[in-house]
Parts: structure tokens; C-alpha cells; sequence
């Protein structure tokens, strides 16, 4: 099927190259950053240096696309935490019921991409290129896109041009592609935006075997009074990473050790936090500001380019602290390659409302959760307090009933349907839960 470029080599643009691999005759995968020899966080992303969780629906859908590689990574090091019982897992206040649902797989950001690149690498018809800038596409005056110019970052006279058959934007949030389209004479995709001003802080510690209690990790997620919260988990080696976020300004982390395990204090049990207190950190405290979830809808144009699509965050970048980014983008991987089955005929039009479909249900819960936080504006109170009750009614069941902790966690997890949160046994019992309240109280309080 000829030559198809991949433009960024994040988790996205690594499951999209091994999708196209076997279809076209030639993949290459171009990378602006160059790779350290050992797993690292790198300029590109930055978000490396924070939790990345894999859901096991994410992990699912890897091994579909990489066999073996979860035991692989679990055999190099990685930890493989059984959900729900190796995990500790708070929501809107209430503990999630430990009961075995299967098992999650925990490394950092970076040793994941590191072996995905690894085995996309070794593909026999895909070519990885790295320090290498994607400027603009290229068009031979059809209605599509015939390649893509590529130059070394800051080097404009060492441009290239490549000719493809398709591109892949997956260039992340931030990435040129929904302006690509512009410059090619098409609209530009409408974005949504949902503004959370969530700020995150993580630090890596080494973390002597049990010094942090039995539990493997630990996510404590803010509530509507106390909008803050905390990932532990434990990763490669003996190494964890502590994670804190909050929501609007005076909640969001500290960069101080001593401030940041402060801020700790409050969210994390007793032993856990004087486990940590004599854990060695191995990375200093990295910041990132996630001011606004987003979605563009590429699916809703009239007219696109032929030969470009898009993948990854930049279809859709959820806010992260529902742990789904990366299972979302396996999961266009595999609808790409679905679609490509029927050909490259009218492909963007047939992939995008794929993607809109892999991306509908993880966009609905994480901006309704997130609309239930009075400190995310733009949400009208009576609207925002009826699913602050929702979600608190549902966790306080899923504390008690494993039928509803196992639907709770099948959603959040991806990794059944959601369906099973309206199954009339969960009703039943998400109803007995409720508690009348006011969205007022829980505004003032904070
Ligand atoms: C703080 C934080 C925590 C997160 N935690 C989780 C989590 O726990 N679980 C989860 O599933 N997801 C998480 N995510 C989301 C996850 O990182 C992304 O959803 C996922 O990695 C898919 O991103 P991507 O590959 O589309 O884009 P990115 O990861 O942003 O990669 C884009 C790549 O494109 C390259 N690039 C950009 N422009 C160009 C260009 N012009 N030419 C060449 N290369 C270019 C960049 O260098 C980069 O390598 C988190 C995100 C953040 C911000």
C-alpha cells in the first residue's frame, strides 16, 4: 500500500507505526527528540516524569498489538499489581471494595515507551527516525496530502521532503495538525475545551521491599470539599513514584520536598507517609500544569484532506488524572488499522468517527467528574451537585457491594463496558447510597 509517516513517536505514534506495519509496504516513524540510551524523561514529553498508569484495558489492547509484552516488562522489572486487591483506590471519598478483578501493570512512563520503541524498532518495515522535525505537509495539488517536509530542529536548511501515501499527526496536544489543515485550504477541526486548572507534582523514590505497607499502589482521588489528591505506585525496580495533584490554584502541589510530602500528609495513611519519609528520592519534584482538557472533532468536518489523519492526544487530551490517554490511543490504533482494511479511500472521514467512538465514553465520565468539582467553572451548581451526589452515592456502594466496586472499576479501568453501571442491581444499590445534599455547602466549605 505504499509508504505511510508517522509524525511523533509518543505512545500514540508507537501503537499507530505498529498498526500501519503489515499494511503499507513502508512505515517510518519521525521523532523530534533523539533517545538517551536508557529510559529517561525527554524534552517531547514531559509528562514522562509523572504517574502513568496502563489500564488493564489499555494493557489488553497492547498485547493485542505487542504479544507478550506485559509479561515482558513484567519479567524486566515492572510490577504487575492485582486489581483490586494489591491496590487501594479512594473515590469521591469512599474505598473501593478489594475485590480480584485481574491485574495491572505498573512501570514509569518512560520504560514503556523505551520498550514499545524497542519492539516497533525491530519491525522489519518500519523505520525510526529520530531529531527530526515535521514542518509542514506536502500536497501535490490533489485534494490530499502526497508526503510531509521534515527538517533537525532550528536547521531550516536541512529540510527534506518525503512523499507518503499517508501521515499520522499524532503530535500530541500541542502538535501542528489541526493547523496543517488550514494550510492545506480545509477547515479547521472545532475544539472543546473544559477548563480544570489541575496542576500535578511527582517525585521518584527507591523504596526498600514492604517499607510502604502491603498495597502496591495507592490513588486517593480529590473530593468536591477537599480537591486534592495522591498516586503511589510502585514501578520498575523497587523505584515508586508519588504523584500529587489538585484542582484551582491554592490546591495545587508544591516543588519542595519538605512541602510537597506536606501536602502528602494530608491525603496519605499514617505508615504510608512515614514509610515514605525515609525513602530515598531519586528525581528532584517536576511540575506540570494541565489547564484544560480538550477535544477536537476532527469526525464533525465536512471536508478533509485526503492521506492525514490524527491520533492520540491530539484528537483528545483527557484530563490525566483518569489514568486513560494511553489506552485511547492503543485503542485508534487498532480501529486505524480496522479501517484500513477497506482501503485509503475516504480514510480520515472513516478513522476520525472511529476515534470519536474510542474517545466518547472516557471524555463523558472524566468531564462529568470533573464538572462535579465546584472549583471548575462553567458548570451550572444544581447540575454540578447532582453529580457530585451521583458519584459519591455510586463509591459509597462500591465500598460495601463487589458487583458494584467490579462495575465501577470495569468503567474507569476500560476494561468491560460500562453498561454494567446500569445493571438494576448497581442502581439498586447506587440508590440506597444516596444522600440528599447541597452543592452550595460543598462550594462554601471550600
Ligand atoms: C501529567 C500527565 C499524566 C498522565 N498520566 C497518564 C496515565 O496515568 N495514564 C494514561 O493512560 N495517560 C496518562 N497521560 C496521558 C498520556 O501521556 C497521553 O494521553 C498518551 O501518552 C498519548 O499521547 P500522544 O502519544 O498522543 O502524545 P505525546 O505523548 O504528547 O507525544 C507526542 C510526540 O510527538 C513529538 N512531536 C511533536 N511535534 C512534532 C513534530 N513537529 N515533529 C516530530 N515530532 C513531534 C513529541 O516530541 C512527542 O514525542 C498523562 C498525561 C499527563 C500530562
Amino acid at each position: 500500500m505504499g509508504h505511510a509517516v508517522v509524525v511523533g513517536a509518543g505512545i500514540s505514534g508507537l501503537c499507530a507505526a505498529r498498526a500501519l506495519s503489515g499494511v503499507f509496504d513502508h512505515v517510518t516513524l519521525v521523532e523530534r527528540d533523539t533517545f538517551a540510551a536508557a529510559p529517561a524523561v525527554r524534552r517531547g514529553v514531559p509528562q514522562g516524569a509523572h504517574v502513568h498508569s496502563l489500564t488493564p484495558g489499555g494493557a489488553v489492547v497492547l498485547e493485542e498489538l505487542f504479544p507478550g509484552f506485559v509479561e515482558e516488562l513484567a519479567a524486566d522489572g515492572g510490577t504487575l499489581a492485582g486489581a483490586l486487591d494489591e491496590l487501594e483506590i479512594v473515590f469521591f471519598g469512599s474505598r473501593l471494595r478489594q475485590v480480584p478483578l485481574g491485574r495491572v501493570l505498573q512501570v514509569s512512563r518512560p520504560f514503556l515507551e523505551d520498550r514499545l520503541r524497542e519492539r516497533v524498532g525491530a519491525l522489519p518495515d518500519v523505520t525510526v527516525r529520530s531529531g527530526l522535525e515535521a514542518i509542514e505537509p506536502i500536497t501535490d495539488g490533489s485534494a490530499g496530502v502526497s508526503g510531509v517536509r521534515l527538517a533537525r530542529p532550528g536547521e531550516p536548511g536541512s529540510a527534506e521532503e518525503v512523499a507518503a501515501d499517508l501521515v499520522v499527526d499524532a503530535m500530541g496536544r500541542a502538535g501542528r495538525g489541526a493547523a496543517w489543515y488550514r494550510a492545506l485550504g480545509y477547515p479547521e477541526p472545532r475544539v472543546r475545551r473544559l477548563h480544570v486548572d489541575v496542576a500535578y507534582a511527582s517525585c521518584r523514590y527507591q523504596v526498600a521491599p514492604g517499607a510502604l505497607g502491603p498495597a502496591k499502589g495507592v490513588l486517593i482521588g480529590a473530593t468536591q470539599t477537599r480537591p486534592r489528591g495522591a498516586v503511589l505506585t510502585q514501578q520498575e525496580n523497587d523505584a515508586w513514584v508519588l504523584s500529587l495533584y489538585g484542582f484551582g490554584k491554592g490546591h495545587h502541589p508544591p516543588h519542595q520536598q519538605q512541602d510537597f510530602l506536606a501536602f502528602a500528609r494530608d491525603l496519605l495513611a499514617p505508615d504510608t507517609w512515614r514509610g515514605l519519609q525515609s525513602a530515598e528520592p531519586i528525581t528532584g519534584i517536576s511540575s506540570f500544569a494541565y489547564p484544560a482538557a480538550l477535544r477536537r472533532d476532527f469526525h464533525r468536518l465536512r471536508s478533509a484532506p485526503e492521506g492525514l489523519v490524527s491520533v492520540g492526544d491530539a484528537v483528545c487530551s483527557l484530563n490525566p488524572i483518569y489514568g486513560a490517554g494511553m489506552t485511547v490511543a492503543a485503542l485508534e490504533a487498532k480501529a486505524l488499522r480496522r479501517c484500513l482494511a477497506k482501503g485509503t479511500a475516504g480514510l480520515p472521514r472513516r478513522f476520525h468517527r472511529e476515534a470519536a467512538r474510542a474517545v466518547r465514553l472516557p471524555w463523558l465520565f472524566s468531564t462529568m467528574a470533573d464538572r462535579s468539582m465546584p472549583q471548575v467553572p462553567g458548570t451550572h451548581p444544581t447540575l454540578a451537585g447532582l453529580l457530585a451526589r451521583s458519584f459519591q452515592a455510586t463509591m459509597r456502594a462500591a465500598a460495601t457491594d463487589a458487583r458494584v466496586a467490579a462495575a465501577v472499576w470495569n468503567a474507569v479501568s476500560l476494561t468491560g463496558s460500562p453498561a454494567g453501571l446500569a445493571r438494576p442491581h448497581v442502581v439498586a444499590a447506587v440508590l440506597r447510597h444516596w444522600r440528599p445534599g447541597s452543592t452550595t455547602a460543598a462550594r462554601r466549605k471550600d
